[in-house]
């Protein structure tokens, strides 16, 4: 064999991997292939002056690289079963808890010592929400903030440079089983390893659909989460962004019963664009540092779909809901919360003379065209119960752009130890569907790097 181990994708879930087995193994040879650029040469072309919008590169800096889609994010590590996915249902609760708060301190000891730990526990805005039939989630989260959270991911590729063999600009293209281990092909030939982690996040659902398929590797999807993404002047949320930098909180509406939740919350940060399979969708980052930080907070509002049968195109429903925005608006839209109230379209001039200067330049429209309206009645009815936890989250001047979808991977069949059915082939991070996020994705990594340690 050419490794012991080979690694697909360098987001958090291998590069965590990849930590740990340096660390507890140093004997074994591993190495990361990796369909973007090292972290260095990671650059979007939008500059907002020249390049406004997406130009589809071949592989997208935003989503793909060392770093993975976190690596320009804003890298809010969660410490929480309540929320960023479902590994404990695969590894325990506790476990899974121990091992999101060990790359906790990975982070604090590569640079990220800095930044704050910010609790739910005993807050007395839990209270404030129950009062207003809201439910507040309950987490840790260490923000490090794109800037930081870059110079962690820098630190944790030296630390793994001169012992992990990195290919980038390497997509793996199929994998075989082969006597006693896995032979990947990839652009520049082929590999051999004795155990494979397959780490490829949502940039690789559609390559992991086939790789599924070809091993007959059961796996299901049936959920899309659809939004908005809501941008205010800071001070509104202030009051819970100070304590607690992002609340996750759930209202289930009352005209259909819905859940409705926030997500993603950046507080004085900044809204822009994401490129899924050359659909755009709005997504938003801030930064650590004082002088990279805008008037405004933004975050996401979610209403989750989840289909049966006979349909199982989740993805598809959502990529078509984002396809219609880009239709009408070339783009993002940007849409006033006065004017979604009063049925009518923004322009630009009404953008201008409101309090909420837009930090992306989207195009001003109207969401009702464009989102369902099951979904947008939700949302419209969180906004005024989050107006009464937070007035002024319900002014005329609060900007939406839409549409935020949020893309799952498919769920697929791997048990209690991340594993297949195939001995020493691991799926793990948001490839899995298993993970949903930074931390649960990291964990994951950590996870079956422990158990590969302990195998070989
Ligand atoms: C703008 C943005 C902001 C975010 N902010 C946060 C946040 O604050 N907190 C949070 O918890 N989560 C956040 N997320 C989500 C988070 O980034 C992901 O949950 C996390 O990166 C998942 O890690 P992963 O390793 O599973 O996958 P990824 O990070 O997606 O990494 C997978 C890697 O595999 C590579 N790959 C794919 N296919 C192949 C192939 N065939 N061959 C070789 N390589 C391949 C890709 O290029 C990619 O680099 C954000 C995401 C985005 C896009």
């Amino acid at each position: 064999m050419d490794y012991d181990v080979i690694i697909i994708g360098a987001g958090p879930g291998g590069i965590y991997s990849a930590y740990e087995l340096k660390k507890s193994r140093p004997d074994l040879k591993v190495a990361i292939f990796e369909a973007g650029a090292e972290l260095t040469k990671r650059r979007c072309p939008i500059d907002g002056e020249k390049i406004k919008n997406c130009i589809g590169c071949k592989s997208c800096s935003i989503m793909s690289g060392f770093g993975g889609a976190g690596a320009f994010s804003d890298g809010k590590y969660n410490i929480t079963n309540d929320f960023g996915g479902t590994l404990y249902e695969h590894i325990g609760r506790t476990k899974a808890i121990e091992l999101m708060q060990y790359v906790d301190k990975i982070n604090v000891e590569n640079g990220g010592g800095g930044c704050k730990l910010y609790s739910t526990a005993g807050t007395s805005l839990k209270k404030t929400c129950m009062q207003n039939k809201l439910k507040l989630l309950e987490a840790s989260v260490r923000h490090l903030g794109t800037d930081i959270n870059y110079v962690v991911l820098e630190n944790l590729y030296n630390y793994l440079k001169d012992t992990v063999e990195f290919f980038f600009m390497t997509a793996v293209k199929s994998m075989e089983v082969i006597e006693g281990g896995y032979k990947i092909i990839h652009d520049g030939g082929s590999a051999t390893c004795r155990q494979c982690i397959v780490s490829v996040g949502r940039s690789g659902s559609k390559w992991m659909e086939s790789v599924c398929e070809k091993l007959s590797i059961p796996a299901k999807s049936n959920r899309v989460d659809i939004g908005v993404r809501v941008e205010l002047p800071a001070v509104i949320f202030s009051h819970l962004t100070d304590e607690l930098y992002e609340s996750k909180i759930v209202y289930r509406t009352e005209k259909f019963e819905d859940n409705v939740r926030t997500f993603c919350m950046n507080p004085h940060g900044i809204v822009v664009t994401e490129n899924t399979n050359g659909i755009i969708t709005v997504n938003g980052h801030s930064y650590e540092a004082k002088d990279k930080q805008t008037e405004n907070t933004n975050f996401a509002l979610l209403v989750a779909k989840h289909f049966s049968e006979p349909f199982k195109d989740s993805n598809g429903y959502g990529e078509s809901i984002a396809r219609l925005s880009n239709m009408l608006g070339g783009g993002v839209i940007v849409q006033r919360f006065g004017d979604l109230m009063r049925g009518r379209r923004s322009n630009e001039k009404r953008i201008a003379e409101g309090m909420v200067q837009p930090t992306l330049n989207a195009t001003p429209g109207d969401l009702s065209l464009v989102l369902p309206k099951r979904i947008l009645d939700g949302i419209m009815e969180m906004i005024h119960a989050l107006d009464k936890i937070a007035p002024g989250t319900a002014n005329d001047d609060t900007l939406l752009y839409g549409v935020e979808v949020k893309f799952y991977n498919m769920e697929v069949k791997v048990d209690e130890n991340l594993e297949t059915e195939y001995p020493g082939l691991y799926i793990i991070g948001d490839g899995s569907g298993v993970t949903h996020s930074l931390s649960h994705a990291s964990a994951s990594g950590v996870f079956v790097a422990k158990r590969i340690a302990g195998q070989l």
